[in-house]
């Protein structure tokens, strides 16, 4: 069997048409959604991250705004710029982009994000939401995850879902949202024992753990889906040789670049015996960015009552 690639940029483009339209709608209505980033730091790939970000607002008509803060920034007064936000009503969304630097409290700056402006997801309160099995804001990425498998026609409902990972931000909220589709949902971590006999069980796999290439093809069930969340860097070539051979394209891409990105998944092998996967890049990456436009235009409605 060779798997057929959950083509995650086509799907995004697909969302985003969908979102662009959505947003017509309400700056007919005189509303304009809004995002606000909090960049703190100048980490090149957050900073990466949030310039996406931002284009894709652009993109779609949705208001963006970037603050930059210095990293030598204190708990305190990154509160009080979150705190602003959340009184500002040009602002629907508010991301805070991570990590944070180590001195400042992350839990407490999720935390002062005004739930119904929390795009990401992560306030006690949306995750409290989701396990309850309300309507709120969840987490991009396995939000992101859900619509791949839907607009694929993943059978989930019945399925055996296996997710690898438990943080906060994508594994337990993957395992929520699929046991909500219906799935029987086992959550494996980093003191799981037999990882492989696990998910050798498995009719979907989503992988978020971080771990380059981990899950390889004796790891997978013949015909099952496999979603790979990992966005590993490898600045080996030899390390690029192993996992993808004489692949031109990737060869080319890390002599440009000196590092390419590489999944939890070893796509060679898995290929050879999954019925569905999702290429790293080009998978779940763009459906997360889609995602966030989602949600903060889901953001405006709701606040409004729409
Ligand atoms: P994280 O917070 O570091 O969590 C990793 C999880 O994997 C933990 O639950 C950990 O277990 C588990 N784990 C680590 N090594 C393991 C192993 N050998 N076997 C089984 N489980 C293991 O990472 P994250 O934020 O969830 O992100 C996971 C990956 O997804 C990363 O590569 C990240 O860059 C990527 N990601 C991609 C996107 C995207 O849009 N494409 C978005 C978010 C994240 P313990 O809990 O026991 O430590």
């Amino acid at each position: 069997m060779t798997a057929t690639f959950i083509k995650g940029t086509k799907i995004a483009e697909e969302v985003k048409r969908e979102i662009a339209a959505d947003v017509e709608t309400l700056k007919a209505r005189g509303i304009q959604p809004g995002l606000a980033v909090v960049l703190v730091g100048d980490d090149a790939a957050s900073s990466a991250y949030v310039n996406m970000k931002a284009r894709s607002c652009e993109q779609l008509g949705i208001y963006s705004r970037k603050l930059t803060i210095p990293s030598a920034v204190t708990t305190e007064q990154l509160l009080a710029e979150v705190r602003k936000l959340d009184e500002d009503e040009a602002i629907d969304g508010i991301l805070v982009q991570l990590p944070l630097p180590k001195h400042v409290n992350k839990h407490a700056i999720l935390e002062a994000v005004d739930p119904r402006k929390d795009v990401d997801g992560f306030h006690s309160a949306n995750l409290g939401s989701l396990v309850l099995g309300h309507e709120t804001l969840v987490a991009c990425t396995p939000l992101g995850v859900m619509e791949l498998l839907h607009r694929s026609n993943v059978k989930i409902e019945g399925a055996n879902a296996v997710v690898l990972g438990r943080s906060d931000d994508v594994g337990k909220p993957q395992a929520l949202l699929l046991m909500h589709a219906n799935a029987t949902v086992t959550i494996c971590h980093s003191r799981t024992r037999n990882l492989a006999e696990i998910t050798r069980r498995a009719d979907i796999i989503v992988a978020a753990i971080g771990k380059t290439a981990l899950v390889t093809r004796d790891w997978v069930k013949p015909g099952a889906v496999v979603i790979d969340v990992g966005t590993n860097k490898v600045s080996d070539r030899s390390e690029v040789r192993r996992l993808f051979g004489d692949d031109e394209a990737r060869l080319k891409d890390f002599d440009k670049r000196g590092y390419i990105w590489v999944g939890d998944v070893d796509e060679r092998s898995v290929q050879e015996v999954a019925s569905m996967i999702t290429p790293v890049p080009g998978g779940v990456g763009p459906m997360t960015i889609a995602t966030l436009m989602k949600n903060t235009v889901k953001a405006a409605r709701m606040r409004r009552g729409l």
